[in-house]
């Protein structure tokens, strides 16, 4: 099986660009953000005190997270409901940074995103898919852009979905979570020391799927 690791901050591309690698590669594309996402939500739904390691043992317990791929689409599901789209939201984004955290959350999550990979030809992203859920990924790409061209972009997201967002917010919100995801103890946002760096802030979305997809046709040999 080939393993396809993309991490690196919120509002890079990463999504959107391993979706599209994904398709022309014929790969299954796995977001594991959506499963911190899924015991964010359920942390709130249950307004659980995720810094008291009971309670939190409790929540894991009692949340069954499950990922499906429906016409090579992934739809995450919290105790059988499918909450693919209530996680998207701003709120549900900080509930994920801070849950992910907690080292027992991260274990928790560990064995699910590996047997995934072990299983299928996947493209992963997250945080710390290279450095380390997959370690041994045959590719490992960090996608990065400035903070400004994130918020911007994030913005514009939210605005489809007709969440109105104002943009200092957005850039608030993004450099928080940057901060918090790359200075937590555990697994925090840095690239693999055998990851290819992508900077987007200057590319548009087709140059920067081009550039990924170069990257993973050069390392894997694979003809498409
Ligand atoms: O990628 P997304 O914005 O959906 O991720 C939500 C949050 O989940 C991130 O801010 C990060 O804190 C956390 N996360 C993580 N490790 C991953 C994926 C996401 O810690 N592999």
């Amino acid at each position: 099986m080939i393993s396809v690791a993309i991490d690196g901050p919120a509002g890079a591309g990463k999504s959107t660009i391993a979706r599209m690698a994904a398709q022309k590669l014929n790969f299954i594309y796995v977001d594991t953000g959506a499963l911190y996402r899924t015991l964010g939500l359920a942390g709130r739904l249950g307004r659980v005190d995720i810094h008291n390691p009971q309670a939190l043992e409790t929540l894991l317990k009692n949340s069954t997270v499950e990922l499906k791929f429906i016409n090579g689409e992934q739809r995450v599901f919290l105790n059988g409901e499918d909450v693919s789209e209530k996680i998207r939201t701003a709120e549900i984004g900080a509930a994920a940074s801070e849950i992910s955290a907690i080292p027992r959350v991260r274990e928790h999550l560990l064995g699910m995103q590996r047997d995934i990979a072990e299983k299928n030809n996947i493209i992963m992203d997250g945080r710390d898919i290279g450095t380390v859920v997959l370690p041994n990924a045959e590719v490992k790409i960090f996608l990065t852009a400035s903070a400004e061209c994130r918020a911007r972009r994030r913005q514009l997201d939210f605005e489809k979905k007709g969440e109105k967002v104002d943009f200092a917010e957005v850039l608030s919100m993004i450099e928080k979570r940057d901060y918090q995801d790359s200075h937590r103890e555990i697994a925090p946002l840095k690239p693999a020391a055998d990851s290819v760096l992508v900077d987007t802030s200057e590319l548009t979305l087709e140059q920067s799927a081009e550039k990924v997809m170069e990257i993973i046709v050069d390392k894997t040999g694979i003809e498409i």
